[in-house]
Parts: structure tokens; sequence; C-alpha cells
């Protein structure tokens, strides 16, 4: 359901490219921005959509990241079927509460009804932890590790955004069983900071660590660790990986048991439940990267995940440049794109003819290409290239490199471009992250789209109130109805701050005036996704 663009002229914008601002009508613009640098097409059933090659590859380099680093601690992939029983689905009962709303599922095969309907998962603990307690045979056999890279799907009814919150989605998720608590805890804080790593060496994100409360931990969990996210455009947070505890609630339930190995021979101490963790981190990361770094003029990518990182454009090409010019120059183009190569960087060049330069340049921005080269007769006469960053637009994103420095300029420019991204974005996420003491800077602060780090006492019902405090509240003073996309949704907790600075000091009462308890820890709330 798209709204009709208002076709305003954007400062900036090609032809080819957004036709509505940022700032005017955020929906439309992360929409055409997606389509556009055919990053995405929609799909004919509701909240699914189509990554194409051009995502697809992000998604590979955040894979071969995170594999790298899971497998120095001992994870193997692995793949376990999309479809779980009734019978076992139900059997963890808090898991499936938490889940049974959007567990779709398959009723029939061609015509014919299943004696038993059969669940696509919403996520496989249920799917796997039946042979975990199969394999799982000594303590000898801990710590057992997998993951998998695969999609999953919950059947949500909040409004559906690309990537953010879809149907059906990508991600890993690792099982893990441990012989103890130590071994799970310093698993599932290790895998927060790669997550965490993810967001900050790959897309330039900056994210805060913490644990959910009590009202937003996974089903079925013992602890949830998360990172969290901003978008500026919004003022939202959002939740941008997990990494879940879940000691041994799974492990009574699915019987995955060891013996104690501190028995001694002829002792029966009792069997040990496993710890187990499960940590999963989706394709949601690209929809933050884009609607973090990307601008009017189109997609921005941060360099370590953009296909191409460098583009070269032939330029000061002319009616009155002979053939033999125009050849020599195309020659000394590939040598460039050779130089880049071998440097390691992922360089091509746009010789298309009958297409001007600025059409070229126009369409490699759209496209998010980090760096752009401009080669013409003056720049090989120089033995320079001229430079232009696709993260600032216009003259202060230009400069220029002498070509026998282009193997080493080249990759220093694009982690320059790297750091400039996420420190902008840093810097934008927190000048809108606000420490709020008294509740009535609460509600004016959110409508300044920032998020709120308060003192709570971490009670579920007191989360509640203020959810719908803030709601309230917001309602009044913008006159707006409550509604999943209007700015008078209310505010939830996204974290209990890993970073609890000095703590907090004595006899500081909760946020909520209502709440009569004492505040227990530094939490961020917010308007979220
Ligand atoms: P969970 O199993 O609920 O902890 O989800 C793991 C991660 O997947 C979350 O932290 C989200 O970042 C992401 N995620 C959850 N639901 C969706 C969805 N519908 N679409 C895309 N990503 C999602």
């Amino acid at each position: 359901k798209k709204k009709a663009a208002p076709k305003k002229k954007v400062e900036g914008a090609a032809l080819i490219g957004i036709d509505v601002a940022k700032e005017e009508d955020f929906p439309e613009w992360y929409s055409q921005v997606l389509l556009k640098s055919e990053m995405l097409d929609y799909y004919d059933v509701s909240g699914c959509f189509i990554l194409r090659p051009a995502s697809y590859f992000i998604w590979e380099e955040i894979q071969s990241f995170f594999n790298t680093r899971i497998k120095s601690l001992g994870v193997k992939n692995c793949s376990f079927p999309l479809f779980v029983s009734e019978d076992v689905l139900e059997r963890e009962k808090d898991h499936l509460e938490g889940f049974s709303p959007e567990v779709a599922w398959v009723t029939h095969a061609g015509s014919t009804p299943l004696e038993k309907k059969i669940a696509i998962r919403p996520t496989s603990e249920t799917v796997m932890y039946p042979y975990y307690s199969r394999w799982i045979r000594s303590h000898r056999d801990l710590p057992l590790r997998l993951n998998q890279w695969n999609s999953v799907v919950r059947w949500e009814f909040k409004n559906p955004q690309p990537f953010l919150r879809t149907r059906e989605f990508l991600w890993q998720e690792g099982h893990t069983a441990h012989l103890n608590e130590a071994g799970a805890q310093e698993e599932v804080f290790q895998i927060l900071d790669w997550y965490s790593d993810v967001y900050k060496e790959l897309l330039a994100i900056p994210v805060i660590k913490g644990r959910k409360s009590e009202k937003e931990r996974f089903a079925g969990s013992y602890y949830s660790l998360s990172i969290e996210g901003y978008i500026p455009a919004t003022g939202r947070g959002i939740q941008a990986a997990t990494s879940h505890c879940l000691g041994t609630n799974f492990a009574k339930m699915f019987n995955i048991q060891v013996e104690d190995p501190t028995s001694k021979p002829g002792e029966q101490k009792p069997p040990l439940n496993v710890w187990q963790n499960s940590w999963g981190l989706s394709t949601r990361s690209i929809g933050v990267m884009v609607m973090t770094h990307s601008d009017n003029r189109g997609l921005v990518l941060p360099p370590r995940v953009a296909e191409t990182q460098v583009i070269i454009v032939p330029v000061g090409i002319t009616a009155k440049t002979t053939d033999e010019d125009r050849q020599k120059l195309y020659a000394e183009i590939d040598g460039l794109v050779t130089v880049l190569t071998a440097a390691g960087i992922r360089a091509s060049s746009d010789m298309r003819e009958g297409y001007s330069p600025g059409w070229k340049f126009n369409q490699w921005e759209l496209r998010g290409v980090p760096l752009r080269l401009e080669f013409g007769p003056g720049e090989s006469a120089g033995h320079f290239v001229t430079t232009s960053r696709r993260d600032i637009p216009g003259k202060d994103g230009k400069g220029t490199i002498a070509i026998p420095e282009l193997a080493t300029a080249v990759p220093a420019l694009l982690d320059t471009i790297h750091d400039d991204l996420y420190k902008r974005a840093d810097a934008e996420f927190a000048a809108h992250r606000k420490v709020i003491t008294k509740w009535d800077d609460f509600c004016p602060a959110l409508n300044q789209k920032c998020v709120l780090v308060v003192p709570f006492c971490l009670g579920e019902a007191c989360e509640g109130e203020i959810k719908d405090a803030s709601a309230r509240k917001a309602v009044e003073e913008t006159g707006e109805a409550e509604d999943a996309k209007a700015p008078s949704m209310g505010a939830k907790s996204l974290c209990i701050l890993a970073d609890q600075g000095e703590g907090i000091a004595p006899g500081t009462p909760c946020i909520n005036p209502k709440c009569t308890k004492p505040a227990e820890k530094w939490t961020m709330f917010g308007r979220s996704y």
C-alpha cells in the first residue's frame, strides 16, 4: 500500500533517482531507495520481499564475517528441516505462548487435509532440541555448538517493512549446549560482542548493548541480551540482534541431560540438565543500514559491504576527442582497475557509450557505490585521478590521488569513509539518547525523536504503565490516535544498559510516577520498530 509520492523537487535528485525527500515522506523514500538501487522487490504475498543480488551480496559479507568468528569458537553449520510437528512445538509452553499467534501452519497436501497440521519454524529451538537429547550422551559431548543460516516464518501482523519486519526472513540461528552456567554465559556475551562488531565494522552502525526486561524477554529464555540500534529519521529504536541464555528451561522439557562429571565411581549423583543458548541476527540489519546512511540521491553503502567499492568513470571526452585518444584513455582506465583489483579493492569501470558522465554519476550514486574515480585527459596528463565520495555529496567530497599512490590511498580512503559514516551515525544516536529522570520530561523528549535512558524499577507491570501513559500523553499532545506508524506510539523498554556508568544513586525513584519502588537500573526506553 504505497502512498502517492508528493511530486516535490528534491535537491540533487536526477530523473532516474529518488523523487521524494527522506525528511518529507520517510516510508516512500525508503521504498524508492530499495527499489531503484535494485536491492529489493515487492512480492505478491504480503510481508514477503525479494532480496536481489545487490542486497544478497551484503548478506554474504555478513555471513562470511560472522562465520569466521563463530567457527573460531568451534561452532559448526548445519541444516534442520523447515517443519515442526505440533506435538514438539507445544512441548515448551512459555516458548509456544510467545510465538503461537505468528506460527504459519501447513494443513493440506494438495486438496487432502493432513491428519496432523505441521508448523513452519518461527525459530528452531523445538526443531533441534529433541536431537540434542539424543546426541548429547555425556559431558564429553559438550559444548555442542550448531548454527544454521536459514529462513524462518513469523506471520507478523504489525505493519511489514522491507528487511526490518518481514514474514519470512533470512537469519542465522545458533543453538548451543553447555555443561554449566559459566560456559553458557561466556558464550552468550561473546556472541553479543560479535553482533555489535557486525554492525560497527561492516555496516558502520552504532548499537547499544544490554539485557531485555522481563516484559520484552524471549519466550522461554532465562535472560536475553540484545544490541539496540536507532533510526534517526523516525527517532525509533530497533532491536538489532539477540543472544539468549535459555538456562536449563529447554533441557528440562527435552530431556537434555548428562551425568554429573564430579560423581565419584559408584556414586549416583542426579543427572545435570545442560545449559543452553540461542542467538540470532537477521537481514533486518540491512534495513537499518539503508535507513541510517542513505540520502536523497539514493543508497549509501558502507565500503566493506559494497559489491562495487570503486567505480571509474571516463570524463572529458568530447566530439573533438579522436578515436585514438579515447582508446588510450580507456586502456589507462583498464590499468587503474587492474591496480585496484590487485590491491584487494572491488573496482570496475563504466565505459558505456551513449551515456553522459553526469548520468553515470547519478546511477552509481543511486546504487550507493562508496567511491567514484573520474579519469579524463586532464587526469591522464597530470598522472592523477579525481575522487568523489558518495557519503559527502558535492565539492567537499572531492579530491585527487596521484596514480602511483592508488594502491594504498584508495583502501585508506575507503576506511576513512567507513569511519566517517560510523562517526556521523554515532553522533546522531548520542545526540538523541537523553538521560531523563523526571516523568514530565519523558514525552517531550520522545516527541523530539529521542530514546530515553531512565531510572527503572524493572517491574513488568510498571513497564506496561509507562507504555500506556506515554502513548496517552502523546495523543493529548499531538492529537493523533495510536497507530503502529504514528508518532503517538507509546515507549517500551529497549534494553537495560550493559554499561550502567556509575550506577543509580540509592533512593532514586522509578521514572513511572505511579510506581512506588526504587529504581534498579538505567534502562533505555523508546518508540521502536
Ligand atoms: P528472536 O528470535 O526473536 O530473538 O529474533 C532474533 C533477531 O531477528 C531479532 O533480534 C531481530 O533483529 C530479528 N527479527 C525478529 N523478527 C524479525 C522479522 N519479522 N523480520 C526481520 N528480522 C526479525
